[in-house]
C-alpha cells in the first residue's frame, strides 16, 4: 500500500476545515489591516533561501529539501556535487515564507522609489527536512503577514496586535498566551554584540556542546537556543543583547514598548530571544500557549535588511508567521475546535422512476446556492432517507410520482418530520431560505 511521506499529512474532513477557518479569519481579519494576499511558488531558487535566511542557519544547512529536476538528478548523482548546474536549476522547497515574498517584492518592485509600503498575507505550506515529531512537521502550514517598507516603531506594534487579535479570534484566551519579545540590534550594533558572544562562547569552549562551538564561528547568537541543557545555563552567563544596543535601536524598542503598553497587550522580555533566521534586525516575537506543550505557535520580527539581501533597494520590512498544525494541537488541548461543525446539507430523494425530476430539483437548488446531496447509487427511497439522517440533512425534498404529476415536491424537516407540500417553481426559493 503506497504511504505518505513520514513528517507530512493529509488534511480532510475537520481538519481540512479548521485549516480553511484559519484562512477565513486571516482573511477578514488582515484585510481589515491593509493587507492583500499573496501565493509564491513553493518551489524557488536556493539563492532565495541563502541570500535572506542566511547560509549559516539550520533551516538552509539542515532542513532546506533540495530539489532538481529529474532530467538532472541521475546526472547529479554521476558527478557526486551540483557543482555544475547554473542557479536557475538548484531550486528548493519554501521552508519558510518571507525570504519568497521578499523576492517577489523586489522582482515586480511592489515598493517604488517614494511609494507606500507593500501589505501581503499568505496561507501555504512550508517544507523542512526536520525530524518529526509532535508539532514538528515535513511540511506543514503557515498563516503569515510581510509588511515592507515601514520603518515606524507602530509598525512592529501593530503588527504584534493584529498577530494577538488573529491569536483571539482563533479561539484562544489571551490570558493563556505568552508573548516574548525582544530586539536584536542592527548593523550598527549587532556586529560587535555578535563578536562578545562569540567570545564567550569560545571562552567557555569546554563546558559547551560541539553544536555550539560550531555556532559561535557561524551564528554565536544561536547558542542560546542550544537544545543542550548545560549551553543554556552557561549562556545565561553570556552577554545580552539589551546591554549592546545603539541609541537608535534602544529608541526603537522603546517606542514598541510604548504603543504595546497603549495597546493593553501583555508581554515578557526575553534578551536571549534570538529566532533562527539571520536576516531579523531589531523587534523579534514569538508566542507560546501556557500549558499546550507544542512550542511557540508564531513568531516574527523586523528584517530591514532583507530586501537589500534579495538584490532590491534598502527597504524595511516587518512580518510573522503561525503555524496550523501547533495551533490546531495547542486548541485541541484546551478543549477549543478549530473545525467547526460538519456542513449541513439538503437531501433530495426520489423514487427511481423520478430521477429525472430529482436531477432538475438537485440542480435548482445547488444554483439557488444550497449544498444539496442526492443518491447516485439507485438506493430504494427508504434507504435514501437513512442516508439523509447519516448526512446531517436538515431538509428532505422528496419527489414520489404523485408529487411529480401534480407539479410539487414534499419537504420534509428531518427533526420535527413536520412535511409540506411546496410548487416546483417556488421549491428553490423556499428551500433556501430554510436550509
Ligand atoms: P519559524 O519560521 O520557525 O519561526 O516558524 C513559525 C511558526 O511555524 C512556528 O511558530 C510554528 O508554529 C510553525 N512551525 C515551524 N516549523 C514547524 C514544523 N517543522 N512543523 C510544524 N510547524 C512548524
Amino acid at each position: 500500500m503506497a504511504q505518505r511521506v513520514q513528517g507530512t499529512e493529509d488534511l480532510y474532513g475537520g481538519y481540512m476545515r479548521a485549516w480553511q477557518h484559519m484562512t477565513d479569519v486571516a482573511r477578514e481579519l488582515f484585510g481589515a489591516y491593509g493587507f492583500d494576499a499573496i501565493e509564491t511558488p513553493a518551489l524557488e531558487q536556493v539563492d532565495t533561501f541563502v541570500h535572506g535566511i542566511g547560509e549559516s542557519t539550520d533551516v538552509v544547512r539542515k532542513e532546506m529539501f533540495r530539489v532538481v529536476s529529474g532530467a538532472l538528478f541521475d546526472d547529479l548523482l554521476a558527478k557526486g556535487s551540483e557543482a555544475g548546474l547554473k542557479a536557475r536549476q538548484r531550486m528548493a522547497m519554501r521552508p519558510e515564507g518571507t525570504a519568497g515574498v521578499v523576492r517577489a517584492a523586489v522582482e515586480h518592485t511592489f515598493v517604488p522609489q517614494g511609494g507606500a509600503p507593500a501589505k501581503l498575507w499568505y496561507a501555504e505550506a512550508m517544507f523542512r527536512g526536520e525530524r518529526p515529531q509532535k508539532g514538528r512537521l515535513r511540511q506543514f502550514h503557515q498563516v503569515g503577514l510581510e509588511w515592507l517598507g515601514a520603518s515606524d516603531p507602530a509598525a512592529d506594534a501593530e503588527c504584534i496586535i493584529v498577530l494577538m487579535e488573529y491569536f483571539k479570534r482563533l479561539g484562544f484566551d489571551p490570558s493563556k498566551l505568552r508573548l516574548t519579545i525582544n530586539s536584536m540590534g542592527d548593523s550598527a550594533c549587532r556586529p560587535a554584540y555578535r563578536e562578545a558572544v562569540r567570545s564567550f562562547i569560545l571562552d567557555h569552549a569546554d563546558e559547551m556542546c560541539d553544536d555550539c562551538i560550531e555556532r559561535a564561528e557561524l551564528n554565536p547568537l544561536r547558542a542560546f537556543d542550544c537544545k543542550n541543557d548545560h549551553c543554556r545555563e552557561v549562556m545565561e552567563a553570556a552577554p545580552k543583547v539589551d546591554e549592546a544596543l545603539c541609541d537608535d535601536c534602544r529608541a526603537h524598542y522603546e517606542q514598541v514598548k510604548r504603543y504595546l503598553d497603549e495597546a493593553g497587550i501583555a508581554y515578557v522580555e526575553d534578551p536571549t530571544l534570538v529566532r533562527g533566521l539571520d536576516y531579523y534586525t531589531r523587534t523579534v516575537f514569538e508566542v507560546e500557549v501556557e500549558g499546550a506543550g507544542v512550542g511557540a505557535i508564531g513568531g516574527g520580527g523586523r528584517y530591514d535588511g532583507l530586501m537589500e539581501l534579495e538584490g532590491g533597494k534598502p527597504t524595511p520590512g516587518i512580518g510573522f508567521a503561525v503555524g496550523f498544525e501547533r495551533i490546531y494541537l495547542a486548541l485541541q488541548s484546551l478543549c477549543i475546535d478549530l473545525a467547526g461543525d460538519e456542513p449541513t446539507c439538503v437531501y433530495v430523494a426520489c423514487m427511481p422512476e423520478q430521477r429525472a425530476a430529482g436531477f432538475s430539483a438537485t440542480l435548482a437548488l445547488r444554483q439557488a446556492g444550497v449544498r444539496t446531496e442526492a443518491d447516485y447509487q439507485g438506493r430504494s427511497l427508504k434507504s435514501q432517507f437513512k442516508q439523509a439522517n447519516k448526512l446531517g440533512a436538515r431538509l428532505c425534498v422528496v419527489l414520489g410520482s404523485d408529487e411529480v404529476a401534480a407539479g410539487v415536491a414534499t419537504v420534509r424537516d428531518m427533526q420535527t418530520h413536520d412535511q409540506v407540500q411546496v410548487p416546483m417553481a417556488e421549491l428553490a426559493a423556499y428551500v433556501a431560505e430554510r436550509a
